[in-house]
């Protein structure tokens, strides 16, 4: 199936060809799936640059022990840096990501007007601006900013994408071939309906991102079993090698 990435009749293709996905995914994988954060966006935000290359495990018990050291994120914000990093030494490069963290919290604090350390504000915005807010943040892409309003308490309906993610809609032909992961993230995005609230962006991500984790590998996709078979392109070339 040839897929033309430009036109207007494309762009509604591919809104009914991710719908079509979005349903047999989720039927498929279980939606609508439980929220599994229920951390405040500031806690969200710090969590996501712990995890920076890092594998699950360690960011957690950095994250465990920075919050058991220091209560509050003020606190972490003000203490000396050494002892930021002597917190969160079980993920990698410690020695960047204090001095990072830092960083971080004296500009929320600027935001906060010099009241606690807070990104409830986020709410208060349209969705495009809180994203532009946290992406003006060093280190924080279009994925982290989604995940920050997503997951957290938050729950604004911002869509990450990670790699399972992306992959699935680079084969379903959703995106183009060449189009990389920050980029997909505005392109995915408009896909969607724009009345979708926070629990249908999440399942539509998670269950994405299950696909590729459960049949859409990296490596050799199981095509043979997969859903999405029927109007895959990659899957329909593959299975008739
Ligand atoms: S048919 Fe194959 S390539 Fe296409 S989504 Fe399914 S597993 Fe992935």
């Amino acid at each position: 199936m040839a897929i033309l990435l430009n036109s207007t009749s494309d762009l509604t293709a591919r809104q009914e060809l991710a719908l079509w996905a979005h349903e047999r995914l989720c039927a498929e994988y279980g939606a609508p799936f439980p929220f599994f954060s229920t951390k405040d966006p500031l806690s969200e935000l710090i969590s996501a640059l712990l995890s920076h290359r890092t594998r699950n495990q360690d960011s957690h018990r950095a994250y465990q022990q920075l919050r058991a050291r220091f209560p509050t994120w003020d606190e972490v914000r003000d203490a000396p840096t050494a002892e930021v990093e002597e917190a969160i030494s079980p993920c990698t490069w410690p020695e960047q990501k204090a001095p990072r963290l830092q960083q971080v919290l004296h500009q929320v604090s600027q935001r906060c007007n010099g009241g606690p350390c807070d990104l409830a504000f986020l709410a208060e915005i349209p969705i495009k601006e809180a994203r532009a807010w946290l992406e003006a943040i060093p280190g924080v892409g279009p994925k982290t900013s989604a995940a920050v309003l997503l997951f957290s308490s938050l729950r604004i309906p911002a869509m990450p994408v990670d790699s399972h993610h992306h992959r699935v809609a680079q084969r379903l032909g959703l995106i183009g071939p060449k189009v990389g992961e920050g980029a997909a993230h505005a392109l995915l995005e408009a896909l969607l309906p724009p009345g979708w609230d926070a629990q249908q962006v999440y399942d539509h991500h998670e269950a994405f991102m299950f696909h590729g984790q459960k049949c859409c590998y990296f490596h050799t996709p199981a095509c043979g079993r997969c859903v999405l078979l029927e109007r895959c392109p990659t899957g329909q070339a593959r299975v008739k090698r």
